[in-house]
């Protein structure tokens, strides 16, 4: 049988439960691979009741025998990877021969934090409300081809030093008085270099290899597409790729590898930080979902904005990412709520429109058109056959299809990897039966 490479992605604006969908379909691939974003990305995980947040190792890494990537489009915290790789150690997980770390990932270094702290601060009114930490001004500097790699670390030792001297001046150009001494920076990177040694690799390479072997990969994303620095909400964004272009070049990967694409969109909208969100909720309704769907971030902890499940912006993903299907998670949030609503359109100043904008003062003062459906009283909280849903929550689902222009392939009806509906005859069972 020909195995399919799979991307998984957000469709929304992030924490769609993406950790819980690659957990579950990770047994049907042989490498899990992330091509992008920092330690900003949070999954929390649920296996067997035990909890593991995960930030930048692939959450593949909780299956045996699964090979997790990081590829060049990655920014690397060190520290943070020390940390995540420990935890795992901690709880009985070994990386050791299971991590393959690009050797072309930038990495964040300690003054980056700082200077996302004092950007943030700059920005004043505008501010993006980051995670502060470091991940945008390790991308700035390797857009400014003053990035340190993965491999410079593990290099020659005068070049890193050429290297971190040039980076270290521009981060004391950017800080009023400022006059940080290069040299610590070298010698910390140098030891961070000595343990991260063993896991660093020619990721692009070895994913071709996987491939031509006739292994699977599964592609794992992190934020989301309306977060992407192209197509997102700009400048209210995250700092690199989110959407599919991010795997060919987060990776080294050719296009035709991929072989299938799945978006992942709650039920309803959540966007944690600033940014328009046009199907926002307040008060009660808003409190509701928060509690019940537990929407506070996974790194920061901060609560998460709430509001009804937007079709325009699915069906602005769906196009952007070729979605051959959508996995819905979070259905039982919406269970006990007497209506539900799905907007399909947003009333502007300029008349209705149905596309999602460039320009984010087209969404000010937007209204969204709404449609109301029945809700329902029957739990899904569980459910793991459709048939077995609520006929309301089967109506509430095959609305959001239509609006959104993808199907359904998968349910998810609890933060558990079994508390999943598999749609039958879906490209998502197509995907899982190799
Ligand atoms: P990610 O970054 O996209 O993986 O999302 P997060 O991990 O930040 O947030 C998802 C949260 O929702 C996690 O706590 C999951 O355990 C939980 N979750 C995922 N799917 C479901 C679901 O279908 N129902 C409920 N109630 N929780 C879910």
């Amino acid at each position: 049988m020909v195995k399919t490479n799979i991307a998984v992605l957000g469709a929304q604006w992030g924490d769609e439960g993406k950790g819980k969908i690659v957990d579950m379909l990770t047994p049907h691939f042989s490498t899990v691979a992330r091509f992008q974003g920092g330690h900003n990305a949070g999954h929390t995980v649920y296996v067997d009741g035990r909890k593991f947040v995960l930030h930048l190792i692939p959450s593949g890494i909780l299956h045996a025998g699964v090979t997790c990537m990081i590829g060049n489009g990655v920014v690397i915290d060190p520290d943070a990877l020390f940390k995540e790789v420990d935890e795992l150690a901690r709880a009985g997980v070994s990386v050791d021969g299971r991590l393959l770390v690009s050797e072309k990932a930038h990495i964040i270094l300690p003054y980056h934090r700082e200077l996302d702290v004092l950007s943030e601060a700059r920005r004043g009114e505008r501010k993006i409300g980051t995670t502060s930490r470091g991940i945008g001004p390790a991308y700035e500097d390797k857009i400014g081809r003053r990035g340190i790699r993965v491999c410079d670390v593990l290099g020659d030792r005068e070049a890193l030093a050429t290297a971190v001297r040039e980076n270290v001046s521009a981060r004391n150009r950017a800080i009023k008085d400022s006059t940080l001494d290069w040299r610590p920076v070298i010698d910390r990177l140098v030891s961070q270099g000595e343990r991260m040694k063993s896991w660093v690799g020619d990721v692009s390479l070895a994913l071709h290899q996987t491939i031509v072997a006739g292994k699977s990969v599964l592609f794992e994303g992190a934020q989301a597409t309306l977060l992407d620095i192209d197509h997102g909400t700009y400048p209210f964004v995250t700092s690199s790729n989110a959407s599919i272009g991010g795997v060919c070049t987060g990776l080294g990967v050719a296009p035709k590898a991929i072989g299938g694409v799945l978006g992942v969109a709650k039920a309803y909208t959540t966007r944690v930080g600033e940014g328009p969100l046009p199907t926002e909720l307040n008060g009660e309704l808003a409190d509701r979902l928060r509690e019940t769907g537990q929407e506070y971030g996974a790194s920061t902890g901060r609560p998460r904005r709430c509001g009804w499940y937007d079709a325009v912006v699915v069906r602005y993903s769906a196009r952007l990412n070729g979605l051959d299907a959508m996995a819905l998670t979070k259905l039982d949030v919406l269970d006990g709520l007497p209506e539900v609503k799905v907007c399909t359109g947003y009333r502007t100043a300029s008349g209705t429109v149905t596309e999602f904008p460039a320009d984010l003062r087209v969404l000010i003062g937007a209204e969204p058109v709404y449609e109301t459906l029945p809700g329902w009283s029957a739990p899904t909280k569980g459910v793991t056959r459709m048939d077995d849903l609520p006929a309301e929550a089967r109506r509430y689902i095959s609305r959001l299809e239509e609006v959104s222009g993808v199907s359904c392939g998968l349910i998810s009806t609890g933060s558990d990897r079994n508390e999943t509906i598999i749609a039958p005859g879906s490209a998502v069972e197509r995907w899982t039966k190799n």
